[in-house]
């Protein structure tokens, strides 16, 4: 009997702190990984240059420490259903090995190949590891899942959570062991190579230098940079575009460079050592973060639905205007208003926006062009380098109104949200240069004087703020929402 486990690399593109990979070690010496690079996934037409450089990325640094490990990460360009049981059987494995997902897909994806697998007497074992609990865990006292933050939140945080995997006495994954030439050639005419190919060759050009730098270790330090400093400012710091006060590990956390334990324990340790009130409510607050994370998660996993449009009923026939020029203005970043451009051209050229700019430009979008807010949810995962369905879903609803909230009509005004998070024009200035010598109160209302309208290259405001809010709210008014 062939002593031969396949661990399938999906959303956990890292050695360390893996559950799947980890048992699968403990149950044997011979493991070899494998990634899939799933065409139902890279056809789609939402799919961001960005991240596929990022993801190719961290699959070179993968490959590398297979190797320094003693085995190695195979690629399959296939159908996964087709392409991993053909290998298995091929090489002979006794078993494939993952950690599950809660994109409705994936489920759909994994019986596939888990059903193939099985058919072919492979043995599947699947676990969770991208949540620190996985969504039959947090239930409401009569046992449904929760579609409000607050009370997901209290019972979220009252668990007790897992440590990293790679902190137990035994490290399973010091050593591994590959497979043999003969094996390789087995694998290699099952479809499976050890080069991985450019994100350019699969037809992904990504030309401006990545923002986020990939992999495993790159992931740690930027864990370990944000809980020297940063974190404990979080609170007060988080909301300014200008300032780099949030931790940048959304991509990380998207693809796995990092393990969610590994993350949470860094936040313990530090809460653990902080004296000071301030410091520790900002620590709190980024821990509610990671939390919002996995309530979106957990929402993805309960209400698949949401995938495919919003949570409240009243939302299905709302009548949006769907213009289509405006959304294009909205997508450059020509709208006219300073803020909502800034944020726009950020996403454009580095495939990340801040957090704040993401919510005013969201309803920006859904509130002032009377756009749907999938078309936004769309453009933002053709370009994010962190875009995963679950989050942007969770933020578009959440900003759209349509969503799981207590409090759903909220529109942002963004004059007032320039003059709160970006008082000194620092951010609008740095992505709207043409603007950079305008006096900072007209900058940031983006009410300019006739004369600079007629000399600077940007845009009038193309629509109203004040008048699209009264005919959003009247609109609003009459679905009965
Ligand atoms: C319209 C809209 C779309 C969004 N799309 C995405 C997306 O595609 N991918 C994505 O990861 N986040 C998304 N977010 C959430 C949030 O903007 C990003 O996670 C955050 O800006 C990433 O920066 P950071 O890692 O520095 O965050 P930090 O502030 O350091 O937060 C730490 C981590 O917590 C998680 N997190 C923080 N805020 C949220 C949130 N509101 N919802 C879910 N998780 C959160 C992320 O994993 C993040 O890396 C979206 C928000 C909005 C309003």
């Amino acid at each position: 009997m062939s002593d031969l486990i396949l661990f399938w690399h999906r959303r956990d593109l890292r050695i360390s702190d893996n559950i799947g990979l980890a048992a699968a070690r403990q149950q044997s010496p011979k493991v070899v990984g494998i990634f899939c690079l799933d065409r139902n996934i890279l056809n789609r037409d939402d799919v961001a240059p960005a991240r596929v450089t990022y993801m190719i990325g961290c699959l070179q640094k993968l490959q590398q420490r297979y190797s320094e490990a003693g085995s190695q990460l195979l690629i399959i360009q296939d159908d996964p259903s087709l392409g991993i049981p053909k290998l298995a059987t091929a090489i002979n494995a006794k078993a494939v090995f993952w950690n599950w997902d809660v994109e409705p897909y994936a489920k759909q994806r994994d019986r596939s190949v888990s059903s193939a697998l099985e058919q072919a007497g492979i043995q599947v074992q699947n676990f969770w590891d991208q949540v620190l609990h996985a969504p039959d865990e947090i239930r409401s006292g009569t046992g449904t899942p929760y579609t409000v933050y607050t009370p997901f939140w209290k019972k979220w945080n009252s668990k007790p959570k897992a440590q990293p995997v790679e902190t137990l006495p035994i490290t399973y994954l010091e050593l591994m062991t590959g497979l043999t030439a003969e094996e390789q050639e087995i694998a290699h005419q099952a479809g499976a190579i050890e080069t991985l190919p450019t994100a350019s060759s699969l037809g992904f050009i990504w030309e401006n230098p990545l923002v986020i730098e990939p992999g495993e270790d790159a992931a740690k330090k930027k864990l370990e940079e944000f809980c020297e400093i940063a974190i404990y400012e979080y609170q007060e710091q988080r909301n300014f575009p200008a300032t780099n006060g949030t931790s940048q590990l959304s991509a990380a956390l998207k693809f796995g460079a990092i393990g969610i334990r590994t993350v949470w324990q860094a936040t313990q340790i530090v809460m653990e050592t902080c004296r000071n009130e301030e410091a520790c409510t900002s620590i709190g607050t980024w821990q509610q973060e990671i939390a919002w994370r996995e309530f979106y998660q957990h929402a993805m996993y309960n209400f698949p639905e949401l995938a495919d449009g919003p949570y409240r009923p009243a939302f299905k026939d709302f009548p949006w205007e769907n213009d289509e020029k405006l959304f294009q203005a909205w997508c450059r970043g020509k709208t006219g208003y300073p803020i909502i451009d800034a944020a726009m051209r950020q996403l454009n050229q580095t495939g990340w926006m801040h957090n704040r700019c993401r919510m005013i430009v969201a309803s920006f979008l859904t509130k002032d062009l009377i756009i749907n807010w999938q078309w936004g949810e769309k453009y933002f995962m053709q370009k994010l380098i962190d875009g995963d369905l679950s989050a942007n879903n969770g933020g578009w609803q959440w900003s759209a109104s349509s969503g799981m909230d207590s409090k759903p009509l909220r529109i942002f005004n963004p004059a007032s949200q320039a003059q709160k998070f970006d008082p000194e024009g620092e951010y609008i200035r740095h992505w709207v240069p043409e603007l950079r010598r305008v006096d900072t109160k007209l900058l940031l209302t983006g009410n300019l004087s006739s004369l600079e309208r007629r000399l600077l290259p940007y845009p009038s405001p193309i629509v109203d703020h004040n008048e699209q809010q009264r005919k959003f709210k009247e609109l609003y008014k009459q679905q009965k929402i």
